[in-house]
């Protein structure tokens, strides 16, 4: 796996960043992807949004195994987190619940609020997440069409600001970046295969010998039918990625039919597939 573009100036940076901005609001929606929401989570966020309310949002379950994303959530509550949530922002679905919850979140210290005369206090929140993962569609997606910017409120820098969103809640409109954490390569290989990292800083050929290996074991049936392979164990994985080359017409370009791989991948023509696993990390 090649080096990353994460070097320590750039993670100091960003957690500095992060800290300022949890400073200014009650809510953190902590973005990951459905699809491997432990691979595309930096657990410094537990830290540090330790004092906030804090909710859970696995995006883009469009795309992940249903099974697989109903035990996340079940997973992240067995944490302790009260308010988890699978979301496919992209095409709106959930948006409203995802509302409620931040509303729920919320309630105690609304209350409490106004029973001190505030008629609707405001919610502030922010998305984090690290790059990709769909922070800035969940943004859009909260404040809906007709983008307000609300005034005289403290943003982080002069370029930032809050925008109204559903409900009684402003959403700061830059959202917290975190940096994926790559203690391991699998988890690399996970981060580029879901198209969170750039692909011009992996070798596409050993994410797609990555993927081809996963799917061979743990999603056998959507392998076969993409392939069309019925022995999938009669050859290595990167005989068998050559072969697919040649069958899907790419002659020697091995390369180029990996990333192809690996884009169809993205595009749900595999199916839907978790590369995280419930069971793998209990
Ligand atoms: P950010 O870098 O975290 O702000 O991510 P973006 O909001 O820019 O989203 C990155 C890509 O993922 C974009 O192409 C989005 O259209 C796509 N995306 C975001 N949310 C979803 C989702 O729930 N489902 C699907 N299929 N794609 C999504």
């Amino acid at each position: 796996m090649a080096n990353i573009q994460w070097y320590p100036g750039h993670m100091n940076k960003a957690k500095n960043q992060i800290i300022d901005i949890l400073e200014l609001v009650d809510v953190v929606i902590e973005v990951v992807d459905a699809r491997i929401p432990l691979s595309s989570r930096n657990p410094l966020i537990e830290k540090l949004a330790q004092k906030k309310q804090h909710l859970i949002v696995l995006n883009k379950a469009d795309l992940a195994d249903p099974v697989e994303t109903k035990r996340w959530v079940t997973y992240f509550s067995n944490l302790g987190h009260e308010f988890v949530i699978a979301l496919d922002a992209k095409h709106n679905s959930q948006i409203e619940q995802l509302v409620t919850l931040i509303k729920q979140a919320t309630a105690a210290k609304t209350k409490k609020i106004m029973a001190k005369g505030a008629l609707s206090p405001t919610i502030r929140a922010v998305c984090v997440g690290i790059p990709n993962c769909g922070k800035s569609t969940i943004l859009n997606r909260l404040v809906g069409k007709n983008v307000a910017v609300v005034g005289d409120r403290p943003g982080v820098t002069k370029n930032q600001n809050w925008l109204k969103a559903k409900g009684n809640i402003q959403v700061l409109d830059t959202p917290g970046i975190l940096w994926p954490k790559f203690d391991d390569q699998e988890v690399g290989y996970k981060l580029a295969a879901c198209g969170a990292i750039k692909d011009s800083i992996f070798h596409a050929d050993d994410v797609a010998i990555y993927l081809l290996d996963f799917l061979k074991t743990n999603y056998t049936r959507q392998l076969r039918e993409f392939t069309r392979v019925t022995d999938l164990d009669a050859q290595s994985t990167p005989e068998l990625l050559l072969q697919l080359t040649k069958q899907f017409g790419y002659r020697d370009d091995y390369d180029r039919f990996a990333l192809i791989l690996l884009q169809r991948f993205r595009k749900l023509k595999l199916g839907r597939i978790s590369l995280d696993w419930v069971a793998h990390n209990d």
